[in-house]
C-alpha cells in the first residue's frame, strides 16, 4: 500500500536548528537558558528573538548581540 503523500506546502520545524549545548574548548556550556520560574531542569526553548519556558510560558526577549 503506497501512502499518499501530502502535496501542500509544509514548514520545515526550525527548533532542530538550535542545540541544547555548545562546546567551546573543553567547556561544556548550556545555551538554552533555565526558566527562572520553573528552576534548574526546566529549558527555556530557544525562538528567533525570544525564548519561552513550554511548561510555565515564561518569555524572555534575546537581545541582538553584533
Ligand atoms: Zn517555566
Amino acid at each position: 500500500m503506497a501512502e499518499k503523500k501530502p502535496s501542500g506546502k509544509k514548514k520545515k520545524k526550525t527548533s532542530q536548528k538550535y542545540k541544547m549545548y555548545t562546546v567551546s574548548g573543553s567547556t561544556l556550556t548550556r545555551k538554552n537558558k533555565q526558566c527562572p520560574k520553573c528552576g534548574a531542569g526546566v529549558f527555556m526553548a530557544a525562538h528567533k528573538d525570544r525564548m519561552t519556558c513550554g511548561k510555565c510560558g515564561y518569555t524572555e526577549f534575546v537581545r541582538k548581540e553584533k
